[in-house]
This record gives structure tokens, C-alpha cells and sequence, in this order.
């Protein structure tokens, strides 16, 4: 079965509150499970959302500000409890390689699971297999701090029609996607005359920014884009000096890179109610959502 879902394990920003956790976000793609700036207490979130955080395959930490980062030692106690036997791969900036290690080996436990480390220095791809490309960009933000793109592999779609047209079926099929071309009966069938490319989606995550041109670039024509916005309008002030964002400018960033659909998150304690987060985004952007804690958004193709 294939999973596609965005579950919110956290919203807050530094300052938990009574209903809304660190922040911590987690994207289920296929095989994978990509986990986002585990905050403190991430674990047991998992448990509320009745996931199972053997699903985990890649934690993503932004910046080493402790709302974004204090759950990766439990999760990866977690993890090995739980004896997974695939690799976890992390990234995170580079210049934070100490605060790694203190996290990751905060504790006494016996370390089983193979964690494979990807320390990021520049923008740009940062890993890729046959299924997805990573991609990092730097924010503003005072520290190193990274936006994330995770875009899935363009794939081959067949016109079933046109196949059976043709009369290319089974195992003539693959040989077709591998080769670019078939030879039936004299005459030669491109790749082309018989497929199109389904352009892959493209999940976006920009947490803790001022708005700089590098949101731009993590936004760009995304179709799940989760921001941070800190603050509102009527704090923007406050925002500009902790190089945070308002609900505005998220959804300017979102409007002006073509993102499809935007999620607002990393809230800051002082405001209880997230009303007034839409009110104010959504006249700029209208597909904007709020986080909450536990809900998950249906990453639809
Ligand atoms: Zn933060
Ligand atoms: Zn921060």
C-alpha cells in the first residue's frame, strides 16, 4: 500500500504549550519516512498519532535550535530499541556536526541501528536515489539553517491504449522503457509515441526564516508547502528581530514561488487561537491550512 501523509507531531515553536508540542513533522512517501526537526518529546507523539516510528528511514534537522532538534537522541534510542534494520539517514548543516554528535550520543545505550550521517555545507542536492532528490537551501536565520526539497523521480506513464494498438504487451513493455525503442514486425515504436512523463511533487519545508530569496527557492512549485509563521502582522516587528516569519509573509512566499498548498506551523506560545492565522493568510494565499498537533494532510498526487 502506498502512503502519502503529512502527520503533524508538533506546532509549537520554542515554548511548548498545554495543547500544542515542539515541533516535529512527519512526511510517509511510499517506502519512506521522512522525519523533520524532531523537538523534545517527539517520541511519545508518535504514540498519540498511532504511528509506529519504526517508519522512520531519514531525519531532516533544519538548525540546532533546541525546539528543532531535542528529540533526535530519544528518537534514535527509539529506533534502536526497536532494533530497525534499515538504515537512518540524517541531515543536517554542517557547522552543527557538534551538536550532533552530543545528541546522538547524549546517553548510555548500545547503538545497533546504522545511521548514516550527511552533513550539508552548500545549496544544491544532497542525496538521491531511483525513487527521490533531496535539496537544501540555506535561510536567514542567524544560524545555519536549512529548507528542505524533497521532489520524487519523474516517472514513465503508458498510454494503454496506444500499447495495445501496437500490440506490445508484458515483458515487451519493460524492454521498451529500458531501451527507448521496440522493432515489432519492421517498424520501430519510440518511447515517446507511447508514454508521457508524469513531472514527480514535490514536498517543501522552510522552518524559521526572515523572508529571503532562498524561501523562494524552497517553495518553488511545490505542492505541499509547510512553513513556519511565528508570529502575525500585528507582531511583525518582534518577527523580524527573532528572524521569524508572520502568516503574511508565508503565504506571500507561497503565492509568489507557485506552491499548490501551503500549511502554517511553529506557533509561537503567546497565541492560543490559529484562526486568526488563516484569516490573515488566506486572502494573500487561499489554500492555506494551519497545523495542529496529530492532524495529518493527505498528500495527494
Ligand atoms: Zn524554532
Ligand atoms: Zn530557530
Amino acid at each position: 500500500m502506498t502512503i502519502r501523509d503529512l502527520t503533524i507531531l508538533g506546532c509549537s515553536s520554542q515554548q511548548p504549550t498545554r495543547k500544542r508540542n515542539q515541533g516535529a513533522y512527519l512526511l510517509r512517501w511510499n517506502e519512506e519516512g521522512f522525519l523533520f526537526d524532531p523537538g523534545e518529546g517527539t517520541q511519545r507523539q508518535f504514540i498519540f498519532a498511532n504511528i509506529a516510528p519504526t517508519c522512520v528511514t531519514r531525519i531532516l534537522i533544519s538548525h540546532f535550535h533546541g525546539d528543532h532538534c531535542l528529540g533526535l537522541g530519544s528518537m534514535l534510542m527509539r529506533l534502536n530499541l526497536d532494533k530497525v534494520s534499515h538504515p537512518i539517514h540524517c541531515y543536517y548543516p554542517a557547522s552543527g556536526k557538534s551538536y550532533f554528535d552530543r545528541l546522538r550520543y547524549g546517553t548510555i545505550y548500545h547503538e545497533t541501528i546504522r545511521v548514516i550521517e550527511h552533513p550539508v555545507s552548500s545549496n544544491g542536492v544532497v542525496d538521491q536515489d531511483e525513487n527521490f532528490t533531496i535539496e537544501a537551501q540555506f535561510l536567514e536565520h542567524g544560524v545555519d539553517n536549512i529548507g528542505w526539497r524533497v521532489t520524487e523521480k519523474d516517472c514513465c506513464k503508458f498510454d494503454k491504449e496506444k500499447l495495445k494498438a501496437r500490440g506490445i504487451e508484458g515483458s515487451l513493455v519493460k524492454l521498451l522503457e529500458k531501451e527507448g525503442k521496440i522493432t515489432l514486425a519492421d517498424q520501430t515504436i519510440h518511447l515517446d509515441e507511447v508514454s508521457w512523463m508524469r513531472k514527480g511533487d514535490t514536498f517543501a519545508i522552510a522552518i524559521d526564516t526572515l523572508p529571503c530569496p532562498a524561501l523562494l527557492k524552497v517553495a518553488q512549485g511545490a505542492k505541499l508547502f509547510l512553513c513556519e509563521s511565528t508570529y502575525l502582522e500585528e507582531h511583525k516587528e518582534l518577527a523580524k528581530q527573532h528572524r521569524h516569519l508572520t502568516a503574511a509573509q508565508a503565504a506571500q512566499a507561497a503565492k509568489k514561488a507557485g506552491a499548490s498548498k501551503l500549511i502554517l506551523t511553529h506557533f509561537s506560545a503567546r497565541y492560543l487561537d490559529l484562526q486568526p492565522f488563516l484569516d490573515e493568510a488566506r486572502p494573500i494565499f487561499p489554500n492555506t491550512h494551519v497545523a495542529d498537533d496529530l492532524k495529518k494532510f493527505a498528500f495527494e498526487r
